[in-house]
């Protein structure tokens, strides 16, 4: 379904980051400014009732230093002439309530009637609880007022309901009223806040933006391109470096992936070639069976590179795509490595070398018999290849501490310290004047290093240039946990 133009557009407005990031924020702050508000009302009014309270219980002391009942004869006694006094008195009365021990009331103010007189129920029920009762009550206007109330002994032990009052409508008007303007400036400030927040949001963003436009530019043809840092080693920073790493290894890969088909055309196309070469001769040349035998036995010979070529490259490819598993086995290493120097001795007597092994009573480990197998045989051709004649190659085996380590020593033509960090590469080979007449694949060593860390162990190699290599391989004796989604994890790394 075709979605209309100006919906997508503002959906996609609507899933921005800049919009989620302001709305956010908004949002934030409209809460905590409504709560504020709450926070700020609550406090007024608390601070209110208990000047309001205060105020009372104040009021309550000077009744008791005021009135005076005497036989039944409810007396005011402060000095008349005395202003002050007058209008203390005169400000208790005004909404004041005084009743006998049967809730019949002796004396009380019209504003208090206003409220409401107490019922005598309640105020014997007060009287008898001995305790003090503070309440709100709202006159017909709706005023609210808090009453404090209680009992009043008189002088000859007599108790009395006595109730005072004090209006709240000042404070309760001064509460509503801030709650008004700040309710009604919060609409007005979170306006500004979006629009802050829209800003700000926009500013945070600019540089995503510059990523983003210069992570466009850099295609598959152009992998050389950096994003720049800005150099506030902040987030985005971090981001642009992860990036610029990313960009590296695509790089590096793209390089490798066109360099191997490079390779792998030539590596086939030479004995192709020579192949031809042979067919052609036979064809135009050739005049006895002994001619076209001879023709035939040297194709075969390039039709079996080839295939090796081939066969290591299918091998690789299913080890680096975690196809090959290893089959774990207790193993020892010694009639193992035994096996293959003496594989080695025809060739090593061919090339004029001295090959000599030191091995223990025994190694036992756990791994892949065919995989060790081709490790050795890996790095021995290798020596036997790149050591010239009356050289030596040696292969040790040691054992101990849960390790076993193999050791191959050569005092061949040793490679320069500047290719020793890529041997292990695919199709690597260290370029040079004269690496012995075989022209290796470059694939040998990448086998070795999967098959070292597919059993778990290290691999280190120490070379000086016309003075030999040595390669040292250690591997855990027992492998801890053959969980097999480890084994399949360190199988599918390259
Ligand atoms: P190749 O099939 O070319 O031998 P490898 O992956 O086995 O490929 O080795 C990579 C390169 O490392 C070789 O081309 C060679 O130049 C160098 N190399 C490997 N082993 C030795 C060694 N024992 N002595 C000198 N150079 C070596």
């Amino acid at each position: 379904m075709k979605l209309p133009l100006p919906t997508l557009k503002s959906a996609r407005f609507f899933r921005g980051l800049r919009f989620r990031l302001a709305a956010s924020y908004v949002l934030f702050f409209a809460v905590l400014l409504s709560f504020l508000g709450i926070f700020f009302r609550q406090t007024l009014t608390g601070i209110y009732d208990k000047q309001v309270r205060e105020l009372l219980t104040e009021e309550w002391g000077a009744v008791k230093g005021y009135l005076r009942i005497e036989k039944g004869k409810i007396d005011w006694y402060y000095d008349t002439e005395d202003p002050d006094e007058a209008f203390i008195v005169d400000r208790l009365k005004q909404v004041y309530l005084l009743a006998d021990s049967n809730g019949f009331p002796l004396e009380y103010s019209e504003k208090y009637k206003d409220l409401g007189l107490d019922r005598p129920e309640d105020i014997r029920a007060a009287l008898k609880a001995h305790k003090e009762s503070w309440t709100i009550r709202r006159s017909k206007q709706g005023v609210p007022y808090m009453i404090r109330s209680g009992s009043f002994i008189d002088d000859n032990h007599k108790s009395f309901y006595v109730a005072l009052g004090r209006s709240l409508g000042e404070s309760g008007r001064i509460v509503d009223e801030f709650t008004w303007n700040y309710f009604f400036i919060l609409p007005l400030l979170i306006v500004t806040s979006s629009f802050l927040g829209w800003y700000v949001a926009r500013r945070a963003l600019i540089p995503v933006d510059d990523v983003a436009r210069a992570a466009q530019r850099i295609t598959g043809a152009n992998l050389t391109a950096r994003i720049p840092s800005r150099g506030a080693k902040d987030e985005l920073d971090r981001l642009i470096n992860s990036f610029n790493r990313m960009i590296e290894r695509l790089n590096d890969s793209f390089t490798q992936t066109r360099q191997f088909s490079t390779d792998v055309s030539h590596e086939l196309r030479t004995p192709l070639t020579a192949i031809r070469g042979q067919l052609e001769v036979a064809l135009l040349t050739a005049k006895t069976v002994g001619d076209y035998r001879d023709s035939i036995v040297d194709a075969l010979q390039d039709v079996e590179r080839l295939s090796q070529t081939i066969r290591a490259l299918l091998l690789l490819s299913q080890a680096e795509s975690g196809q090959l598993a290893i089959q774990w086995q207790p193993i020892d290493l010694v009639p193992l490595a035994a096996d293959i120097v003496d594989q080695f001795q025809i060739p090593a007597e061919g090339a004029r070398l001295t090959l000599t092994s030191s091995f223990p009573e025994e190694c036992p480990v756990e791994g892949d018999r065919i995989q060790l197998e081709r490790l050795l045989s890996n790095l021995l051709s290798n020596a036997v290849k790149y050591t010239p004649e009356g050289g030596t190659v040696h292969v040790a085996v040691t054992c101990g501490a849960g390790l076993a380590r193999i050791v191959v020593e050569d005092s061949g033509l040793g490679i320069p310290q500047d290719n020793l960090p890529h041997i292990f590469d695919r199709f690597y080979r260290v370029p040079s004047m004269d690496r012995g007449p075989e022209k290796g694949l470059g694939l040998g060593l990448s086998f070795v290093a999967w098959i070292v860390k597919a059993h778990r162990g290290t691999i280190e190699v120490e070379s000086h240039l016309g003075s030999g290599t040595k390669f040292t391989i250690t591997l855990p004796a027992v492998v801890p946990a053959l969980v097999p989604e480890l084994q399949t994890a360190a199988d599918s790394e390259p």
